[in-house]
């Protein structure tokens, strides 16, 4: 991770990087914001900041040695901490998960903690409670006593540090207090207040801003999503870049809506309720918030085929796909049923987010829009 693949935070990033310059690095640092924010990414980048060998002005150079083992998080100096779930067998460290979290935070480092539980706990337990255990602190008490292998600065990366349980928190704790010389703890957490206090009021704090909806928009390109489909994402999210990458980048988002959309819409136009039946099951099994995109997805579709009715079949703003789906599917929206079907798709989403059942929802919907499909205009203007 380098600074410039981060959005926004320009204040945090001239802070840390004046830090190094200024060779004023604190030992100890607690970077901390809400779930989807930049205190993880940023404190990678700012640990290879520190040991870059070649530093620009403003970011790292991406090229030396140290640099490219940073790259992959994964530097003989660099100790990493994070929650892990208890093991029946040895000992409980982080070590034992390493490959994966490194894995993990290189797709995306704006996840969250439950996030990461889900991905190591999907085989082998149900139990999600992910801590930082003894163990932990006693194997990074010996790291950190070896001399360095090449790198100026050991640091040790401790993730969700509200993690762990009172026994490491009271074994690192002067650890953390008096590192040995160059070594820098940087913790990252998204509860600082659960921190215990003894650790806590030995931090250097950096508070991180939730990003802005100007960082998210220049964040995205805009090939891959419409700034339309991402304002509404970003109001469901609420500016959580994690989920927000997931959501998009989960796989050509806008086609798999566009796919959902339009079969829906055949389904519908046959009046075929064995089919429709059967799509009302996969959309049950989306997430709540897909739910909800696919909702507002669909009322852009149906507006985008209004606006095709009255402005003289001229098509605005449309990926190839819906540009051929709204040619054909324009003149079954009209002014006898646009009131009935978008009043009914905005009441649909305000169900969805007071948790109402998905499946009996778009049931109810298509028989709806079977019936609004079949309505006739009134008249039809030949212009
Ligand atoms: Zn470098």
């Amino acid at each position: 991770m380098l600074f410039r693949e981060i959005p926004g935070n320009i204040d945090i990033k001239n802070e840390l990087i004046s830090s190094v310059k200024n060779n004023r690095i604190s030992h100890a640092q607690l970077l901390f914001g809400q779930t989807g924010s930049g205190q993880l990414p940023l404190a990678i980048a700012y640990a290879r900041y520190i040991n870059c060998e070649n530093k620009l002005e403003d970011d790292s150079c991406g090229n030396c040695t140290s640099c490219i083992k940073y790259q992959a998080i994964s530097h003989p100096d660099l100790h990493l901490v994070f929650p892990v779930i208890k093991q029946h067998k040895g000992v409980t460290v982080s070590d034992n998960f390493v490959q994966e979290w490194r894995k993990f935070v290189i797709e995306n480092p704006y996840l969250s903690v439950n996030d990461w539980l889900a991905k190591i706990s999907q085989e082998t337990t149900k139990n999600k409670t992910g801590t930082i255990y003894k163990d932990e602190a006693i194997s990074i008490q010996k790291k950190i006593l070896l001399k360095n292998f090449e790198a100026s600065y050991k640091v040790v990366l401790f993730w969700m540090p509200e993690r762990m349980n009172r026994e490491a928190a009271n074994k690192i704790l002067k650890t953390i207090e008096e590192p040995p010389k160059n070594t820098i703890f940087l913790l990252v957490s998204e509860k600082p207040a659960d921190i215990l206090p003894t650790i806590y009021s030995r931090l250097q704090k950096i508070k991180i801003k939730k990003f802005s909806k100007h960082d998210i928009e220049k964040y995205f390109d805009e090939n891959v999503i419409t700034k339309e489909a991402l304002n509404e994402l970003q109001l469901i999210t609420e500016r959580n870049l994690g989920q927000l990458k997931q959501l998009i980048e989960g796989g050509a988002e806008e086609l798999k809506l566009f796919k959902h959309f339009s079969s829906w819409m055949r389904f519908v136009y046959k009046s075929d309720i064995i089919e429709i039946n059967k799509w009302c099951n996969n959309i049950s099994l989306m997430s709540r918030q897909e739910q909800v995109l696919f909702v507002s997805y669909s009322l852009k579709i149906i507006r985008d085929c209004l606006l095709f009715n009255i402005s003289s079949n001229k098509l605005i703003a449309a990926s190839k796909n819906e540009q051929e789906f709204v040619k054909r599917f324009a003149p079954f929206v009209h002014e006898e049923n646009i009131f009935l079907i978008v009043s009914e798709l905005e009441k649909s989403n305000r169900y969805l987010k007071r948790n109402a059942n998905a499946k009996i929802l778009f049931y109810s919907i298509s028989l709806k829009m079977i019936k609004y499909l079949k309505l006739k205009r009134k008249f039809v203007n030949k212009d």
